[in-house]
């Protein structure tokens, strides 16, 4: 299966992230690619195509380049647009019954690989907020 939901998804050539979106288009990490190829893919995958689907949803009213520059130059454009995502990824999980990582998360998302949009207790509380309110 190389698309979801009508969009076309691939093998990212990175090993960084897990998943990505970038012109309308869906990057897999390796294994989670992998695990997508399954007939059953597992619900953490899916909820990592949810998450990536919800960028590429919301970029559409700004356009290819005014999404991305947005999302790197403004630290509360970032923050809202990962949130969304998020809470999109979150909703699979919860559905399938599954735990989300809050710390681990609140971690990444306060860390350089998000350019330190939050501070890692504020993260903590918005993603358990979030995780409450689904
Ligand atoms: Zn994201």
């Amino acid at each position: 299966m190389n698309s979801y939901k009508g969009l076309q998804v691939h093998m990212s050539p990175l090993n960084l992230f897990r998943g990505s979106a970038f012109l309308g288009k869906i990057y897999l990490r390796r294994d989670i690619y992998q695990d997508f190829q399954n007939p059953n893919p597992k619900p953490i995958t899916i909820s990592l195509l949810e998450h990536e689907i919800t960028h590429i949803k919301r970029s559409s009213s700004y356009g290819n380049i005014k999404y991305p520059l947005n999302y790197w130059c403004s630290n509360t454009f970032r923050l809202n647009e990962e949130l969304a995502a998020i809470k999109a990824e979150m909703k699979v999980r919860k559905i399938h019954g599954e735990k989300f990582e809050i710390e681990k998360r609140a971690k990444y998302l306060s860390s350089y690989y998000y350019l330190w949009c939050i501070k890692f207790n504020t993260a903590k509380k918005e993603l358990t907020k979030i995780w409450n309110s689904i």
